[in-house]
Order: structure tokens, then sequence, then C-alpha cells
């Protein structure tokens, strides 16, 4: 071509599609806006999966399970200022669940927002997104699309894992250069998330403490779930024999009808063990913070720590071996070193867990089997237990507090990252999200078991599940309320409680309204046949179970978690 042949261009736009491209990033759950609209457009033109909501909040969530599930950063795309804000909470929650997730948000002119001139949807988001998530960058200049991109990309999934946010000027995207240094300038990121491998010396510790339990156990987080090692993992469990206890979204990763599994001998594993090997779970709130009656006597306990995070190691109590890295490396390295070693149980103490397990097990039984009508939690989940048993590849998620704390114990996954549930802050409002990006991400059929408060946050994504067509199952446990339905106001008005809602809801018109089936149920029978011809069809289904409205518990299992007003007692 002669020197002044016209050069073909590139611009904001197009730069940053190939840059999320170039990085194997090919799906994007968006709310389309102001100034993103046409970037949303052009993403799908340039063969992107665009997916998207009508609130940015589940788009968000959509990303961080799709990072979750993936190992790759899920891109939530969003509107500026309350656009951003909406997205802001699912980045946090992305954050605290150690899952890698970027937020790109559109921003508004920087020179007017800077001087605080009143701009259309005006806010310093940089500013406002960094106490959120691991790291925060703005892109002034489209030619450092490239760069940044691999930075929020490396930022999201190495180390521990966590939310990203990229701050996009309008007019940033509008920028243009020549196509062929637009290309030039485009980084791939050559292992965004190195192994990191624990120093012999650390290993050898872990080893002699092994070597002293008498009443070891393994407890296994969604840490280890997302590492993917999962080969490796039912490998040590297994060759060092020691009961385990999965985390909610750990259940799966080795099948919940493992015979080392501990779960339905929960409180006694937790209290009488004397060496307890944590394998990518914090010892948070979530588990008592590793002291307390739960864990028996105090000091009674030593701690071997698989982290990815070394500030994680005596976080809540003291770690007598820390295993700084992946699971899977820590692990191997674990199982490598156990070799002629003679690491294994005392019998007395697997008799003792399986002993306590079987009791267990069979009493929760007897309940599953009952018809009571108006059906009871235990009643209806007995039924989606069946249901998981003939279909293990279903991905289970679920929300809400009876409904939450009585299907993780009821229901068993028999495969890894198979149940998505409210995660580290027991957050409601997660399941449309997390079904759909459970959805996309897998292609397999997705059962959603939803307190009906929780569905309230995230109802209106159905729109969304029947727009893309996507062989999801909602079961909406309808017992008219939060907790319970039959609560009374405290003030004797003619308000409803505070923690009410409308009876007998029929939320099955809802996905009825977008060209969904709706079901309405009240018998285990029709439960069953409901959620087996959702599961058969792959239709966008939404059955609406009638639960016994005085069937629930305050808070579900955490109900001593609400302050008490000493004051009103009196
Ligand atoms: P759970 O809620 O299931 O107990 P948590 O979210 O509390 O799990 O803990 C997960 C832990 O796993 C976090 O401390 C995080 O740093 C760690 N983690 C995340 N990814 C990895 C990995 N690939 N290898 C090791 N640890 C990891
Ligand atoms: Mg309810």
């Amino acid at each position: 071509a002669g020197e002044d042949a016209p050069q073909a261009l590139t611009d904001g736009f197009h730069l940053l599609i190939d840059a999320l491209k170039l990085n194997e990033i090919n799906t994007i759950y968006n709310v389309p806006g102001i100034p993103i609209t046409d970037l949303g457009r052009y993403a799908q033109a340039q063969g992107m999966r665009v997916i998207s909501f009508r609130h940015e909040q589940h788009a968000g969530y959509a990303a961080s399970v799709a990072g979750y599930l993936t190992k790759k950063p899920g891109v939530c795309m969003t509107v500026s200022a309350p656009g951003f804000m909406n997205g802001l909470t699912a980045l946090a929650n992305a954050t605290t669940n150690c899952w890698p997730m970027i937020l790109i948000s559109g921003s508004s002119e920087r020179e007017i927002v800077d001087l605080a001139q009143g701009d259309y949807e005006e806010m310093d988001q940089l500013a406002m997104a960094r106490p959120f998530c691991k790291a925060a960058y703005r892109l002034t200049y489209a030619a450092d699309i490239g760069i940044a991109v691999a930075r929020a990309i490396r930022s999201a999934v190495s180390g521990r894992p966590g939310g990203v946010y990229l701050d996009i000027p309008g007019a940033m995207l509008g920028q243009t250069m020549d196509a062929i240094k637009g290309a030039q300038s485009l980084v791939k990121v050559i292992d965004p998330a190195p192994r990191q491998t624990p120093a012999p010396g650390a290993i050898a510790r872990a080893i002699a403490v092994m070597k002293e339990a008498k009443r070891p156990l393994i407890v296994i987080g969604k840490g280890a779930a997302y590492d993917q090692s999962d080969d490796v993992v039912r490998e040590l469990v297994e060759k060092s024999g020691y009961p385990f206890l999965p985390m909610s979204m750990a259940k799966g990763l080795l099948p919940d009808t493992h015979p080392q599994c501990a779960a339905a001998a929960r409180s006694m594993a937790l209290k009488d063990s004397d060496v307890v090997v944590m394998l990518g779970a914090r010892i948070n709130w979530l588990l008592s913070h590793g002291k307390g009656k739960q864990w028996g006597e105090p000091g009674g306990k030593k701690f071997i720590q698989i982290d990815i995070n070394a500030e994680e190691m005596d976080s809540n109590v003291e770690i007598a071996a820390p295993l700084v890295g992946d699971v899977g490396s820590c692990a191997r390295a674990l199982i490598d070193a156990m070799e002629n070693e003679g690491i294994a149980p005392p019998k007395e103490w697997l008799d003792q867990v399986h002993t306590k397990a079987s009791v267990n097990m069979e009493k929760m039984a007897s309940r599953l089997q009952n018809n009571s009508t108006p059906m009871d939690y235990h009643a209806a989940l007995g039924v989606l237990k069946q249901v998981i048993n003939e279909q293990p590849e279903t991905i289970l998620v679920n929300e809400g507090a009876n409904t939450l704390d009585l299907a993780r114990s009821i229901i068993n996954v028999h495969k890894p990252r198979h149940r998505i549930d409210v995660g580290t802050w027991g957050v409601m409002g997660i399941g449309m999200g997390a079904a759909i990006a459970a959805s996309i991400e897998t292609g397999k059929r997705v059962l959603a078991v939803e307190g009906d408060s929780a569905f309230g946050f995230c109802g209106m994504e159905v729109e969304t599940i029947c727009r893309y067509n996507l062989p999801i199952c909602v079961v909406v446990f309808n017992n008219n309320g939060i907790y319970r339905g039959d609560g009374e106001n405290w003030g004797g008005g003619c308000d409803p409680a505070t923690t009410s809602f409308v009876p007998d809801a029929r939320y099955d018109m809802m996905m009825e309204a977008f060209g969904g089936v709706g079901a309405w149920v009240k018998t285990p029978d029709e439960l069953r046949q409901a959620v087996n011809a959702a599961l058969t069809s792959g239709k966008p289904t939404l059955v609406n179970a009638a639960i016994d409205p005085a069937a629930g518990k305050e808070s579900g299992n955490i109900g001593n978690l609400n302050p008490q007003s000493v004051v009103a007692q009196a």
C-alpha cells in the first residue's frame, strides 16, 4: 500500500472486546445503558456471549459464580453510578467469597466528575469501588486497554482470588487508534494464577502433627472446590483414611455418600477431633471461629491449614502447621510425604464417627418419608434429595433460611462444584444469578431451591431465564413469609407482620407470564412430578411449593446471631 493509503482504525470498544477474547473470556453478564449499550452489541457482534439481565446485582452474582466454576474471572458490565453501585454488591460478595470477577462499569466525563460540576450520573466510581475489591483500575487511554485487562485478570485470579473493578469512562470507548498498533497493544496473560508449593519444612511439620493424631478430621472448603484438584483431594482423603466434613459448597468434591464422609456426625466430629486439616476453608463464623463449645475442650486441637493466602493463618486460632499454597500442590506434597509414615486413624475413632453418622442418618430418613399436608420442609426436601440422587449431574442452587439449612444437610451432592449457595456472607438473592451462570457455563440442568423470601430478591430474573430459554427449574418453598408465614404484628395494628408476605402467592404465574412453565404443588407427589417434568423437558420452570407456614425456625440455624432486647423482655 502507498504511504497515503487510509489506515485501518480500531477503537476503545473493539480493543476491550479483543483484549477479553484474547484471554479466553467469552461471556459478559450485562445490563445495557449509557455508556456501554453499544459495547454489549459489539461484543455480541464479535461472537461473545452477552447475557443481559434486568438488574446489575444479579448480573454481578452470575459473573462471580462463573468465576468460581471456571477459574477465569467472570465479567459483569454495567452503566455508571446507580448501575455501578448495584453491581458493587456482587463485586464485594465475590471478593468475600474469594471468587474471581471483573466489574466493568461505564463512567461519566472525568473532567466534569472531578470538578463536581453535576454530570449525568456523576460519581467517583474508582474511589467508591476500592474498599470492596482486591484492585481497582481506571482506563484513560484506549492504548492502555491491553495492559489494563491483563492486570485486571491477574489481580482477580492470582493468589487469593477476588473481585476487580475496571472503570471505563465513556469517552475512552470512542478513542481511535491504528488497528495494527492496537492489536500489538493487547496482552495475553501468561500463567495468570501460578501454582504455589510449600517448602519441605512446612510439609514435614504437618506430617509430624498427623503422626500424633488420634482423632483426625479433614474439613474441605469451597477453596478446594475452586482449585479443581479433585483427584488429588480424593487421594489425600483416601490415603490418609481421615473422616472428612465438607463445607456447604465443597459438598460433592467427594460424594456425600463417600464412606469417609462425616457430615451426618458433624457436631461430634468437630468437638471430639484432636487434629483438623483445613483444606481451602476459613475458620470464620461458619465454623464458630474455631472456638467455643462446638470445638470441645479449649486447646484440645491442633490445626493443619492449607490455604493460598498466608495471612489466613492464625486468623482466629493458632495454626500448628500452616501450608501456604494451592490445594492441589499442597495436597500432593502431603500425600508424597505420607508414604511409609504409618499415617492411619485408630479404628475406635472411625467406628465412633460411623456409629454416630448412621444413627443420625436413620433419624433423618424417617422424617423425609412424611406425607404431611401442608408439606413441611422435610417432606419437600425428601423429594428433591431423591431427584438429585437420580440425576446427579444437575447443579443445585440453594438459598433461604430454613430452605438453605435443611437442604444443605438433606440433599446429597455427588459431583464437584454442583452446589452453589449463599456463600460466606449468607447473602439472600444470589439464586437466579447463580442458576443462570451455572447453566450458561456448564450447559447442565439446574435446580434452584429457593425460600420465598430469597426468591423475592431476584425473582424478576425469571424473565432472563425465559428469554435465553435456559434449562432451569426454580422451586420456591412458599411458606408465606420470612422464616415463618404465621408472624404477628407486635403493635397489634392491621398492617401485616414485618416478616409476612401475601399468603399463597402465585410465584408460578410469574414464570408463565414470560412463557415458561409454572406449577403450584401441595403434595410430595405433585412436587416430584413437576420437578421431574422440568428436568426432562429442560424448559424454564417455576414450581411453587406450598410449605406449612408454621414449619420454619426464626433465622433457620443461626437464630443465635439475632440480638435480644433485654428491655422488651423485662
Ligand atoms: P468455606 O466457606 O467453604 O469454608 P472459605 O471461602 O471460607 O470456604 O475458604 C476458602 C479459602 O480457600 C480461602 O481462605 C481462600 O484463600 C482459599 N483458596 C482459594 N483458592 C485456593 C486455592 N486454589 N488453593 C488453596 N486455597 C485457596
Ligand atoms: Mg419463607
